[in-house]
């Protein structure tokens, strides 16, 4: 979506070429409208060689199996995202071990998904009955027969690829960088 007023003070954008790009711009404040980003988080918790996946309940993907997930927050590490995503859908707590994956997908809103390999560490599997109504930890025998998400066939692949390698977070930088959330090689 692209804005007519600003988001700041309200006055009516102009068009203001910034850089070589056309930008909506606000010609009472500093305003510019620097594009429409949302950025999304996915888990992989594997348990005795199944994968954690739920069924959406709610559009977007409906009737779907996905790995839980959702979208971060403006103020909440994105490591807290993914836990507590996975905690509020299937009601099991995990710890992340390291990201795995990224899928980008440019369009109307550009979304990044970043899709973490987690530990899991407690608690029974229960839907939470509002965003997905069924979950549970599933075999690749059992998702032959399931309507799995072309992107989580993707990612179960790479679940069960051998290569545990991936970005992992960092608890102790060389430098000191206070409120990042770091991961590296
Ligand atoms: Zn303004």
């Amino acid at each position: 979506m692209i804005p007519n007023y600003c988001l700041k003070c309200g006055h009516e954008l102009e068009t203001r070429n910034i850089s070589n790009v056309d930008r909506r711009a606000c010609p009472a404040c500093d305003f510019v409208f620097w594009g429409d980003y949302s950025i999304g988080v996915g888990a992989i918790v594997i348990k005795d060689d199944k994968i954690l996946l739920v069924r959406r309940a709610q559009e977007p993907g409906r009737g779907r199996f996905t790995l839980p997930g959702g979208y971060i927050e403006q103020f909440e590490p994105i490591e807290e995202t993914v836990i507590r995503e996975v905690k509020e859908e299937t009601g099991v707590i995990a710890k992340v071990s390291s990201v795995v994956a990224l899928r980008d997908q440019p369009r109307a809103v550009h979304n990044i998904y970043v899709v973490f390999a987690m530990d899991y560490v407690s608690g029974d599997v229960l839907p939470d009955n509002e965003e997905v109504d069924q979950a549970g930890f599933y075999s690749l025998e059992d998702m032959t027969s399931m309507n799995v998400a072309d992107l989580t066939r993707w990612l179960v692949h790479i679940a069960y690829s051998k290569t545990r390698s991936g970005l992992q977070p960092d608890p102790a930088p060389i430098v000191p960088l206070q409120g990042y959330g770091l991961y590296r090689v």
